[in-house]
């Protein structure tokens, strides 16, 4: 804790933090230089194919650790660092860690076995009109397959102006695909997807919240996995937790699972094995059986 660390700027910290606005503008400040301090780092959660019993996918999911504070989630800091212009250099090198990452794992040409990564991209990023060529820049570091690539992108993008979906449209072209993320909680209608440069549906957690004593959450299970596959897009399922919740999902179908039931965000340390860990969980709960 902060006053664990003992110095003299830990005062700061203890008188800083006293408000909501306070921690605010103490983490703003503190972002700045993160990176270069080496205080970022990514954590990659597993996606399981339940008909394939593997792990096929990767998320990169971004770490904070604060030498005072301890660990800052995303969903705190993420906010902060798109306030600024930080968001263009963090996203920018989570792109080459999670491409150089997971290409460090297999030599990063496509295969039979080959593992995708998936990298979360922030609206700001994606309207500042760097994504394509940050992309082809940690494509080329890497020496990852393009297909093994997938961006993630939230719904509000796709309402953004022609030049955003254009750049979309080109990282298509060179063979990334194209996810939403959290699929289901925008304020947008379902209108917005027709002609749309995506993939890939990643259905929100928030579905599968108390899903099995939900009739109406597990019709929304059942309506947006129909969706996917009357537009020829898989969805993938996060937010797995519970054994009943899996049983659930893959009664309907689903095959595509990520959860803290199968594998929690993993340390780069951990990867290779987790892979395997990841898969087993799910093998050890039987087939899935396919609408
Ligand atoms: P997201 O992209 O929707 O990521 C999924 C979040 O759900 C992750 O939280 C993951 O740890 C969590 N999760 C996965 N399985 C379960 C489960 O079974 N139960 C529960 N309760 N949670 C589960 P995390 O890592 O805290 O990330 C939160 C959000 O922060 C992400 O949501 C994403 O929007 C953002 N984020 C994370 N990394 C990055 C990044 O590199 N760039 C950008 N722009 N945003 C990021
Ligand atoms: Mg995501
Ligand atoms: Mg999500
Ligand atoms: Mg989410």
């Amino acid at each position: 804790s902060a006053r664990r660390a003992g110095s003299g700027s830990v005062h700061r910290y203890d008188d800083a933090l006293r408000t909501e606005q306070d921690r605010r503008s103490t983490l703003r400040a503190d972002l700045d230089g993160a990176l270069e301090r080496g205080e970022l780092r990514l954590v990659f959660q597993p996606v399981v194919d339940a008909v394939l019993h593997r792990t096929v996918t990767v998320e990169a999911l971004l770490r904070w650790r604060h030498p005072l504070l301890g660990d800052i989630s995303p969903v705190e800091f993420v906010p902060l660092a798109e306030e600024s212009a930080l968001i263009t250099a963090v996203g920018r090198w989570v792109l080459l860690d999670a491409c150089r990452t997971v290409a460090a794992l297999d030599g990063g040409q496509p295969g039979a076995d080959a593992l995708n990564v998936a990298v979360n991209v922030s609206a700001r990023q994606v309207r500042s009109g760097e994504l394509v060529p940050d992309v082809l820049a940690a494509l080329a570091d890497s020496g990852l397959h393009p297909s093994r690539l997938l961006v993630e992108i939230t719904e509000s993008v796709l309402l953004d102006d022609a030049h955003v979906i254009e750049d979309l449209a080109a990282l298509r072209r060179l063979g990334v695909r194209i996810a939403v993320d959290d699929f289901g909680t925008g304020w947008s209608s379902l209108a917005y997807l027709v002609g749309m440069p995506v993939d890939v549906l990643k259905m929100d957690q928030y579905f599968l919240a108390d899903v099995e004593h939900d009739p109406a959450r597990r019709a929304m299970c059942r309506a947006v996995l129909q969706l996917g596959s009357s537009l020829g897009l898989p969805v993938i399922v996060e937010g797995v937790n519970t054994p009943a919740t899996l049983a659930l999902l893959r009664d309907m179908g689903h095959r595509y699972l990520q959860g803290f039931l199968l594998s929690r965000p993993l340390e780069t340390a951990q990867l290779a094995d987790g892979l395997e860990l990841a898969a087993s969980a799910l093998r050890a709960r039987g087939p899935v059986v396919l609408p």
